[in-house]
């Protein structure tokens, strides 16, 4: 005989000499219901504690913001170099150009030459002008973007702040409905057998819920309509368990 079966008959021909009392599988039936209430309360508890901290959204715009700041500080860094470059490259042309026209210089070729040397000072220059306009262009977007995403960074920061105070008063809240149900579970026990209380443990261990309600001959644990004589049985004071799913048989 299985050692469920075997606790099951010593619990019933234990209450079977107080039938006076309520029904031992109402009273299982009634600690069901706070067991089935705290596992339910518990698990919205453990789902707010993996909520609460910090959001992912907010350390993602975080990373966003300080890889974004770097990128504008090394654009500053080339602006400057790039505008020296082109200052010192007018500065060259103007001296260039200036003897290139004031007429001191008589000999053709050296002339042609310095023609040369004043194409290819404004080719660099046009070249290095690109160069920092280009520049200019990359520091204008990356401010608007390190705007952007500081905007959205402080708007996040205060959804999430407002989240987690929502979160933590929510848990503050389903605490004081565990601690009562806790205490709720311990009365409705110490006044069920022991035995009893241990075997339905086990019960609801294995099937998750171990008191079944039977409602218009039907048991609500299986859906299997029940043999009359099971529901004359499950009228008495004894326990019965379900011929089909196994669980104990209650009769409001
Ligand atoms: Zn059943």
């Amino acid at each position: 005989m299985p050692q469920l079966q075997k606790k099951l008959i010593l619990c019933s021909s234990r209450y079977r000499i107080r039938p006076w009392k309520m029904s031992v599988a109402n009273q299982l039936y009634q600690l069901q219901e706070v067991d089935l209430k705290l596992e339910s309360v518990e698990q919205a508890l453990s789902q707010i504690a993996s909520q609460l901290g910090e959001s992912q959204a907010v350390v993602r715009t975080q990373t966003e913001l300080r890889s974004e700041h770097q990128r504008l500080e090394e654009l500053r860094r080339q602006q400057h170099p790039a505008e020296w470059e082109i200052d010192d490259l007018v500065n060259k042309l103007a001296a260039a150009e200036e003897q290139l026209y004031s007429g001191r210089i008589k000999n053709p070729k050296e002339l042609t030459s310095l023609q040369h040397e004043v194409e290819g000072l404004k080719a660099r220059r046009n070249q290095l002008e690109d160069k920092a306009l280009e520049i200019m262009n990359q520091v204008e977007l990356s401010e608007a973007s390190v705007a952007a995403k500081s905007s959205e960074l402080k708007r996040l920061e205060t959804e999430c702040h407002r989240q987690q105070q929502q979160l933590s008063s929510e848990m503050e809240r389903l605490k004081a409905i565990v601690s009562d149900l806790k205490q709720k579970r311990e009365l409705l026990a110490a006044n069920i057998d022991s035995g009893a209380v241990e075997f339905y443990g086990e019960l609801k261990k294995q099937k998750g819920t171990a008191v079944a309600k039977v409602e218009q001959g039907i048991c609500r644990g299986c859906r299997i309509s029940l043999p009359t004589t099971e529901l004359q049985q499950a009228r008495g004071s004894r326990l019965v368990l379900c011929s089909s799913c196994g669980r104990i048989l209650f009769l409001p």
